[in-house]
């Protein structure tokens, strides 16, 4: 199909934002490419490690000489309001230039452009709304607890969901007063650089955002160590976020780290099957299971197995995967050739572990598909809960099955993992959903459903799966100081003086 965008591409000498100026990047010269096909979708210089310290300290420029963390919360609010309108009124140009970053089906990307506004709507309004509280008296004083902004945020987000990533800590830390130099994965730099034109369009004074895309190991590494930096909100993956805790540790900054997972996803024999295997699929294959919380280990009760794998493996054979611009596809291309690469190889590593190949395991053919990289769902049953696709995260479009006999049985192995980040529960009876939600280790659990959102509720992972919490009322309170104030009412001098 013909690409919507085609008259604007490929974007030429895209400038980043460093410090309110937008400007060719001093890194390396580099092209983002379209996953579909390859071909160019913009080219640009990436940020260097100047121009990651230049825009820390302008971000602490403004947020010391602009009136932005001393505007009231209601003004600060109308902004973050502008910024979800200015999103919906850009939300097909949005939508487009997000496919173009990653390769996502137009549906899913326009998804997430809804998600960014809805992101900014909601946090506009809890900044408006957050109280700060007056403590029970104890003495002679009257105590409070205020929250203060932290100074310089810097927000590192990976490429699977751009603006959605972004809008998630962008949105909270410009509530709370912040200012915040943003590092989107350097493979997907349109979306972000986008959002903070819209930004600066809705009133946030220049200098409070950056816009740096470029390496992680240069521009990243120079955000998460500048001693300007009071916090750092981190999605992506585990060794990286791990090495992030390191550094947080040394300038004793807090973190909140998003990390990977390998999400179990677990059939009862009292399920209703129409509504798993449309769970299932859409668990693991959306997104071409380029997604933290893809529900990549199945668990099937042992009695139907048999039953359930033939309804799911024929759901999978049908899957329309292909050009991301056609409303119709479910399964565009995965971000990039060696991402499939890095698929490829754990497949062939869970085939030669013994494991028996359902379906995919292939590229797809046809439809110019072999221009792009493009990777079809693929189900590996037969291997044990210890093997190596088992347990680490493959991020694409791989279901590995396993039978469980019982309750006991399954938890044990759901729980084996080092990642706890979500899990997915499909039986008709409530009191063992119950048990289960309360028993597995995941930061979110999805019962009878799954894949679902809603920027209302907390969102983040246990173990290596992260560090913190994400979205909900309170999630502005992670990019704000606690502060204690102490009102002396005493009627004479503190007595100890006397
Ligand atoms: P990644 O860790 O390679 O990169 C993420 C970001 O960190 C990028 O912007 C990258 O440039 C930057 N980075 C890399 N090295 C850095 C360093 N030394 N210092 C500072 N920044 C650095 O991850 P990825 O491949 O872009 O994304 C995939 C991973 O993200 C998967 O593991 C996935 O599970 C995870 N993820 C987690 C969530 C969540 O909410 N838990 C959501 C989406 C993706």
């Amino acid at each position: 199909m013909n690409d919507p965008l085609q008259a604007q591409l490929p974007r030429r000498d895209l400038p980043i934002l460093v410090g309110g100026e937008w400007r060719r990047g001093r890194g390396h010269a580099y092209q983002s490419l379209y996953p579909a096909d390859l071909s160019v979708s913009a080219e640009l210089h990436a940020a260097s490690a100047e121009d990651a310290n230049e825009a820390v300290e302008s971000a602490q420029h403004a947020f010391a000489t602009t009136d932005w963390a001393r505007r009231r919360p209601h003004e600060r609010a109308r902004v973050l309001y502008r910024i979800a309108e200015g999103i919906r009124a850009r939300r097909e140009e949005l939508a487009q230039w997000q496919r173009r970053d990653n390769g996502k089906p137009i549906n899913e990307t326009r998804a997430l452009v809804d998600s960014a506004a809805g992101t900014f709507q909601y946090f506009g309004a809890a900044c408006e709304t957050l109280e700060d509280s007056l403590t029970p008296q104890r003495g002679e004083q009257i105590t409070m607890s205020v929250h203060e902004p932290m100074g310089v945020v810097a927000a590192i987000t990976p490429w699977n969901s751009p603006i959605a990533s972004e809008a998630q800590k962008m949105a909270p830390a410009l509530a709370a007063g912040n200012a915040v130099v943003v590092k989107p994965a350097e493979i997907t730099p349109i979306a972000a650089l986008e959002l903070a034109r819209i930004c600066e369009e809705a009133g946030v004074p220049g200098g409070i955002i950056s816009v740096l895309p470029g390496k992680g190991s240069v521009v990243g590494d120079v955000l998460v160590k500048h001693p300007l930096v009071r916090r750092v909100s981190f999605t992506g993956g585990t060794s990286t976020g791990r090495g992030i805790a390191h550094a947080a540790a040394d300038k004793m900054m807090p973190v909140s780290l998003e990390l990977g997972g390998k999400s179990p996803t677990m059939v009862f024999a009292d399920c209703d099957i129409d509504h798993a295997v449309a769970g299932v699929l859409f668990g693991i294959f959306s997104s071409s299971g380029e997604s933290c919380i893809a529900g990549s280990r199945l668990f099937v009760e042992r009695s139907i197995q048999a039953r359930f794998m033939e309804r799911l493996v024929a759901a999978t054979r049908q899957l329309r995967v292909g050009d991301p611009v056609s409303e119709r596809t479910q399964m565009g291309p995965l971000v990039s050739s060696a991402h499939r690469d890095s698929i490829e190889r754990y497949v062939a590593r869970g085939l030669a572990d013994g494991g028996r190949l359902v379906t995919g395991g292939a590229r797809p053919e046809g439809e110019g598909r072999e221009r792009g990289c493009y990777y079809l769902p693929t189900i590996i049953e037969g291997l044990a809960n210890s093997s190596a696709i088992v347990q680490e995260e493959i991020f694409g479009p791989v279901l590995v099955v396993l039978p469980f006999d019982n309750e006991e049985d399954l938890l044990a192995q759901a729980n084996d993992s080092v990642y706890a980040l979500a899990a997915g529960i499909w039986t008709s009876d409530y009191k063992r959903a119950w048990r289960v939600a309360r028993a597995v280790h995941a930061g979110t659990v999805w019962i009878n459903t799954y894949k679902q959102f809603s920027i209302s509720t907390p969102f983040g992972g246990w173990r290596d799966s992260g560090i913190g919490r994400e979205k909900g009322r309170l999630g502005i309170l992670e990019y704000m100081e606690q502060k204690s104030l102490y009102w002396g009412m005493n009627t004479a001098p503190l007595p100890w003086a006397a």
